[in-house]
């Protein structure tokens, strides 16, 4: 082999490993949500870096926008990881729900529930669908945790255990390399919680949630 292609080669992958610098990243990353959002018309938490510290978060909203669907969030480094979840996430594995991600939302989002006023950025109703603590599946101790699943974030398969009242036991998403470079599958795994039976997000909503009471106000007019 070439020396000197062999050096290029060994030169490339010392560079692309290199971490990059994480709290940098982490402004960057709220970026994109503060660009979209005006926070004197709309009721959403402004940018700022929290964490939950030993044990991390996760939240799932139901968000009535110009489309009803489920935003499933993941607490990593101070945000919250985000994905639109069109259909809402299934507790049957044989579902792959598609996972669109989103810009990185601020950890304090994980307590927003609320009204997005008429004219900005994901106008509409947000209730919290289902909300608790996640590790990795191996269970990892911080400050390796975050550190494992940020790897596996990166790698485009994260592997997790949720403790909600709704999703509980482990789930992956997987980024899909063929599709758009933001499209994921959100997939329950064969666990003791797993259900053979279909499964509807929607089904598993109270009657009188602010989305549903809407959804009961305007079917006559959609
Ligand atoms: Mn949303």
């Amino acid at each position: 082999m070439d020396i000197y292609l062999a050096g290029f080669i060994i030169t490339y992958f010392s560079i692309a490993q290199k971490p990059k610098n994480q709290l940098t990243q982490y402004y960057m990353s709220l970026n994109k949500y503060t660009e979209k959002r005006d926070f004197t018309k709309s009721p959403e938490p402004a940018a700022a870096l929290k964490t939950s510290g030993a044990t991390l978060s996760f939240v799932v909203q139901r968000h009535k926008a110009s489309r009803l669907h489920y935003d499933f969030r993941l607490e990593l480094n101070g945000v919250l990881k985000s994905w639109a979840v069109p259909k809402g996430p299934s507790m049957n594995p044989k579902d792959k729900r598609l996972a669109m991600m989103v810009e990185d939302h601020p950890y304090d989002y994980k307590n927003f529930e609320g009204i997005i006023p008429e004219g900005n950025y994901g106008a509409g109703i947000v209730e919290i669908w289902d909300e608790g603590s996640y590790i990795d599946i191996t269970n990892t101790a911080q400050p390796e945790l975050e550190k494992k699943l940020m790897d596996e974030l990166n790698a485009g398969n994260i592997k997790i255990k949720l403790f909600g009242k709704k999703l509980k036991g482990e789930f992956s998403l997987r980024k899909l390399k063929a599709k758009e470079d933001n499209a994921w599958l959100l997939i329950k795994h064969n666990d003791e919680y797993a259900t053979l039976e279909a499964y509807d997000s929607e089904k598993e909503t109270p009657e009188n949630s602010p989305i549903n009471k809407w959804l009961a106000e305007n079917k006559k007019t959609v």
